[in-house]
């Protein structure tokens, strides 16, 4: 096929039994979030490039090789949204949310874009469900925040790990870096060449980085929980005590950094020890609503990732019932009255529009998994019935439309 009635490369239909699974994934994380009374906002998919540039970091993948930017007709630089924080911390702002309350629980969902080399569980258009909550300082934020996401996993039966960490805040970050740009000068030698860039601009990315020499050189790195100030390590203690008593477990992992450059204190990450990647990954951003031009407002959520979620469900629950109608001589007209009235009812209801017998007919119902046929006959159009077969059971009667 020509190139270009392909999807383009990374890019993704959905559908059939993969879409069961990712309407199955995204109904039951919104079922979640609907009892912790979290409010949608749809975002643009559009944004200007500067605001993911500006929040993720310049040092970060995602802004150095990931973005997908293009101009408008007047020149400015726009991109196709790489992740959701970003926005969200944009409509916050400009839609004054903070005017209307003192804290707020918002949910996006939807397509996310970013240039990277396609795998398994890695696309170009991928897409998450995230949740933000803005204007809470305290720990039992980041702790409801951390049960939504062992709520997702534990409802969908799938087997992951939650790490979490804390990366200080502006108050102690500093001296941790600089004990931290110390350690990696020391081993300089065994880093990448990316990484010795990233070293003196932005030393704790090296900590995230996939490469085996650079892993295995950062082992030894000073923890950042070691350099905490006594409010982030009070946040930090607390967040834990507040995990235990919801019964969320937790592995802390003082290596955690995440690849986005707006966190503060709070870090975690939903691992798929099956998938080796994360799921579900999210934070703290308390400057980032200031640096947006909103006021001081302390902030975190997280976003999951739905197709990699997708990937490790079972089949979804079992499928409605459909009713298949079959019509049968000159009763078309009876037929179409017969599927709307079952239709009325509230059930799934479908017209045949093959032609051929019975018999080919009602193998196709089986082959489909349709649970009823509905077989219109003449004689049946004439009585007012029609003769509704069980699939499974083989079970035959005649019912009026409206007894069905
Ligand atoms: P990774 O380390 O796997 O690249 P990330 O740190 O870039 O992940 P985040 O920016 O934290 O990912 O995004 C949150 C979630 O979104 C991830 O945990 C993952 O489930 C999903 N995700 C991220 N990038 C992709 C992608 N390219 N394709 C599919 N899902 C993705
Ligand atoms: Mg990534």
């Amino acid at each position: 096929m020509r190139e270009e009635f392909q999807a383009p490369r990374g890019f993704h239909d959905i559908l059939g039994e993969d879409l069961r699974k990712f309407r199955y994934v995204t109904s039951t994380i919104r079922d979640i979030l609907r009892r912790h009374n979290f409010e949608e906002i749809i975002l643009p998919v559009v944004e200007y490039a500067d605001l993911f540039e500006r929040s993720i970091g310049e040092t970060t993948d995602i802004v150095q090789k990931e973005m997908f930017v293009f101009e408008d007709r007047k020149g400015r630089r726009l991109a196709l949204r790489p992740e959701g924080t970003a926005g969200a911390v944009r409509a916050y702002v400009q839609n004054r949310l903070f005017a209307q309350r003192t804290y707020h629980k918002v949910f996006y969902e939807g397509p996310m874009f970013r240039h990277e080399r396609p795998q398994a569980g890695r696309y170009r258009q991928f897409h998450q469900i995230g949740v933000e909550v803005f204007g809470v300082a305290e720990p039992h934020a980041d702790a409801e925040v951390i049960k939504v996401a062992h709520e997702i996993v534990e409802t969908l039966k799938i087997k992951a790990d939650i790490e979490i960490n804390s990366i200080g805040c502006k108050v102690c970050r500093p001296a941790y870096r600089e004990a931290l740009v110390g350690y990696l000068n020391s081993v300089s030698e065994k880093l990448c060449s990316v990484c010795l860039d990233r070293k003196d601009r932005n030393p704790l990315r090296v900590l995230d980085c996939k490469v085996e020499t650079c892993k295995e050189a950062v082992k030894e790195a000073p923890r950042v929980t070691d350099y905490l100030c006594e409010e982030c390590r009070d946040h930090y203690s607390k967040l834990s005590e507040y995990l235990k008593a919801l019964g969320v477990p937790y592995v802390e992992n003082p290596h955690l950094v995440r690849g986005l450059d707006y966190y503060t204190r709070t870090v975690f990450e939903v691992v798929s020890p099956d998938l080796g990647s994360a799921i579900i990954a999210g934070g703290r951003y308390d400057y980032l609503v200031e640096e947006f031009g909103g006021p001081p407002t302390p902030a975190l959520g997280f976003a999951a990732g739905i197709e990699r979620i997708a990937l490790l469900v079972d089949t979804p629950k079992e499928r409605e019932p459909v009713y298949f109608v079959i019509p049968f001589g000159d009763v078309i007209p009876y037929a179409l009255k017969v599927t709307d009235t079952i239709r009325e009812k509230g059930k799934v209801a479908e017209l045949s529009y093959r032609k051929g017998n019975l018999r080919k007919q009602l193998d196709f119902a089986n082959k489909m998994g349709y649970r009823y046929a509905v077989i219109v006959g003449e004689d049946e159009m004439r009585e007012g019935v029609v003769s509704l077969k069980d699939m499974e059971t083989g079970e035959q009667v005649r019912v009026r439309p409206e007894d069905i």
